[in-house]
């Protein structure tokens, strides 16, 4: 059974992972409006990433006898100075979410002797030096093509890549 600390942290992250994929999916938006659809595509498979990893938490209270409470989820924002200013936000907010993680661990680790919570904690601890590592090298690229259309454009390009 689940205490009841760890089911409201576990909550608490369920209501982060979908606003990720909220504010990612409103990133990708303001990319298909604005000719970039690389970025848009990249920012569409993100999101779907970010409502697996709600998903994982969401199964993971269930499966531990706990109770899942959704929480109401923030409207992200509309407009971006650039596509710079964006993955730099993107890059802010994968650092907050992972704080986040790390702080639960502390909680389940340190004060409640959680164990069975360990594995998926790992997982996810896992799992946020790849997103930071991602969104850290996005960044840098766009330093790099600055104002040029031409470099931002064949940057788009490899962004729609991925699959
Ligand atoms: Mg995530």
């Amino acid at each position: 059974m689940i205490k009841l600390t760890i089911q409201k942290a576990f909550n608490e992250q369920i209501k982060k992972e979908f606003y990720s994929s909220y504010l990612y999916l409103a990133m990708s938006a303001y990319c298909e409006g604005n000719n970039y659809p690389g970025f848009a595509k990249w920012l569409k498979i993100q999101a779907k990433e970010e409502m697996s990893h709600g998903l994982k938490f969401f199964e993971f209270v269930f499966e531990r006898g706990g109770k899942v409470e959704l929480e109401a989820i923030a409207k992200p924002p509309v407009e971006y100075k650039s596509l710079l200013e964006m993955f730099k936000q993107v890059f802010k907010h994968e650092m907050e979410i992972s704080a986040s993680i790390h702080k639960i661990f502390e909680l389940a680790h340190d004060k409640e002797k959680d164990y069975a919570s360990f594995p998926i904690l790992h997982e996810f601890i896992k799992e946020q030096i790849e997103e930071e590592k991602n969104a850290s090298e996005i960044v840098e690229q766009l330093k790099v093509c600055g104002d040029s259309k031409v470099s931002l454009m064949l940057m788009d390009k490899g962004m729609g890549k991925r699959e």
